[in-house]
């Protein structure tokens, strides 16, 4: 009986689905590793696991938005993130190029006009190829894919769930949790979730958005409005309080005085409160100024809500476990270790408390996770000095502490910052205006002068940081800095050249070559 038992599991196992109820998989099924959420960390974990020989499998599902937006394998990043932001990003930059262009004497005929729907499709057909080949990757590593939710039945049992309500049981001996999060819809703005999009739509819109609201002042907020005011659409971004929380505030300041010099209209101090479809089909919001208490109101074509994130740890079922969240945050309470209370539970990237929310922070930590499961590994995901970039008209990149962070950690007399006001040499005979490329590195002030953190606000910022990133890591400091020879002409060699300090006052102008 228990052998035909264990024949029946498994060959609903290897169906995939049970027709008739719950199949819970035999002895010999049972997985060394299921990872649930296939993105950026838990892709990640899922290969590096298998190279050790070891059993895994990934269960990736994606619901849809409320607009009915959906996409494939390989998470927020791939999808509806990183890389469609990027490539908009990058549409945005050509257009500031081809007016660049015709001061270096290229011809262009006027008027130029921008296609939302060939670029949105182009890039589409990107994101579906980098869909096909995380497949083939797995299929490649010996991981088995399922296009399943996934929920805890208990400790070692995960319920797959597919689109048409058929489920599978599988027992797992080692969990990883990597499901990531999903935009946020404000809950006190009257038909924001009837008429507004998100992060997850605006990417997959076949359409152009039109002129546009976008609601939030952080990452998300400012790179969409960046590229839609760089695409040539009428751009607003409504804030209620500083631009991006958390990043030294004399470079978010730049960045938004930049856009707002570069077209992005502000609405500064200001909170929606409702929006409501016109006759004519557009959207007319209202928002109040938060100082004066007074109403104002707008028509646009599009509201995007840019106002945070939510874990997707509800549909997991935790309570089945004993895995802990944080009841205010929703995220996953996770050691160094990545562990949960959970002996053979662990939770990565976007849904663990505490971590940045970055697709290498993800996919090194899944990476690491997986060798201390399997490779004998002791090595722990170190957090510190991460650089990031900030993809908005004039991008900006950093690595290491803000000002602020330094002088709340060492005191303001402990800390040395040298800054300097810079003009990239490409912006000279474009007759670009270079007021707000500025860099800046804090230091320690003791003798050698430890740099605690590097800001640099100007073209192709992230891939001048990555770079000192490393000297960073490595404990670079002030006077190896300055024994760096630059490469000329570069912006980045300006770093290697700061000596002006915010102490001194002196004009941190660069002048010359
Ligand atoms: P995700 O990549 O979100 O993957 C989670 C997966 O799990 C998803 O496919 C989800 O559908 C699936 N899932 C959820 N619940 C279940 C379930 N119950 N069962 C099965 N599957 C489930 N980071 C950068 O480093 N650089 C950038 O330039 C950048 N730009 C960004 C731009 C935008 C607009 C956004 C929103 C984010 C951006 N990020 C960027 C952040 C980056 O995308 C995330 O940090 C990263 O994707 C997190 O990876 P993850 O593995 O934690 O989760
Ligand atoms: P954040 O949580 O960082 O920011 C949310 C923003 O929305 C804040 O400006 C917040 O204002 C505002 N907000 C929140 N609620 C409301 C409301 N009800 N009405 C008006 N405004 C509101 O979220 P993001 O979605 O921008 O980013 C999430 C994460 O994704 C980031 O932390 C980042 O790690 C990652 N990411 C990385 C990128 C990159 O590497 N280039 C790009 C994009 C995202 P307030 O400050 O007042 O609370």
């Amino acid at each position: 009986m228990a052998a035909l038992w264990r024949r029946r599991s498994r060959w609903w196992l290897e169906l995939g689905l049970c027709r008739t109820g719950r199949a819970l998989s035999s002895g010999e099924s049972e997985y060394d590793l299921i990872v649930i959420g296939g993105g950026s960390g838990g892709l990640a974990c899922a290969k590096e696991a298998s190279q050790f020989g070891k059993k895994v499998a990934v269960l990736d599902y994606v619901e849809p938005s409320p607009k009915g937006t959906k996409w494939g394998l390989g998470g927020t990043c791939v999808n509806v993130g990183c890389i469609p932001k990027k490539l908009m990003h990058q549409a945005a930059l050509l257009g500031s190029s081809l007016k660049d262009a015709q001061r270096y004497g290229w011809n262009i005929s006027r008027p130029v006009h921008h296609d939302w729907s060939t670029m949105a499709k182009a890039i589409q057909n990107h994101v579906k190829s980098l869909n096909w080949g995380h497949r083939v990757q797995l299929q490649d590593k010996k991981v088995k894919y399922f296009n399943l939710k996934g929920s805890f039945l208990d400790e070692n049992t995960i319920r797959g769930l597919a689109k048409g309500g058929k489920e599978i049981l599988l027992r797992a001996k080692n969990v990883v949790l990597a499901t990531g999060g999903r935009p946020k819809y404000p809950t006190n703005v009257a038909g924001a979730w009837e008429h507004g999009i998100t992060s997850d739509d605006i990417f997959w819109l076949k359409k152009s958005p039109g002129k546009t609201l976008v609601v939030g002042a952080s990452y998300v907020s400012l790179e969409c409005a960046g590229f839609l005011t760089g695409l040539g659409l009428d751009t607003t971004v409504m804030m209620r309080s500083i631009p991006l929380r958390g990043f030294d505030q004399q470079m978010a300041i730049l960045v938004t005085d930049y856009m707002e010099n570069y077209g992005t209209r502000f609405l500064k101090k200001c909170s929606p409160m409702k929006v409501k479809k016109t006759d004519n089909g557009r959207l007319r919001v209202t928002w109040k100024y938060l100082d004066s208490g007074k109403e104002k109101s707008d028509e646009f074509d599009t509201v995007m809500w840019a106002v945070g994130r939510t874990p997707d740890t509800k549909p997991l079922n935790l309570d089945a476990t004993g895995v802990k969240i944080n009841a205010e945050t929703g995220k996953i309470i996770v050691d160094a270790k990545e562990a949960t209370l959970v002996p053979h539970i662990y939770a990565i990237g976007d849904i663990t408390e505490g971590r940045p929310e970055l697709t290498p922070t993800a996919i090194a930590a899944g990476k690491l996770l997986a060798r201390r499961l399997f490779g004998q590994s002791e090595e722990l995901m170190d957090y510190n000095s991460v650089p990031t970039t900030v993809f908005t008209p004039l991008e900006y990149g950093c690595v290491g502490l803000s000002e602020e962070e330094a002088v709340k950690r060492f005191g303001l007399d402990s800390i040395e910052v040298y800054h300097a006001f810079y003009k990239p040499l490409e912006f000279t005979v474009a007759e670009r205006d270079a007021t707000q490329c500025y860099m800046k590195m804090v230091c320690l002030r003791e003798t050698e002068g430890r740099i605690l953190g590097l800001h640099f606000l100007g073209p192709n910022a992230g891939e001048v940081i990555q770079g000192f990133a490393l000297g960073i890591k490595c404990g670079a400091t002030y006077s190896q800095m300055m024994k760096t020879i630059g490469i000329h002409p570069t912006c980045a060699e300006e770093v290697t050249k700061l000596h002006i300090t915010k102490r001194s006052g002196l004009d941190p102008t660069v002048t010359g070559c």
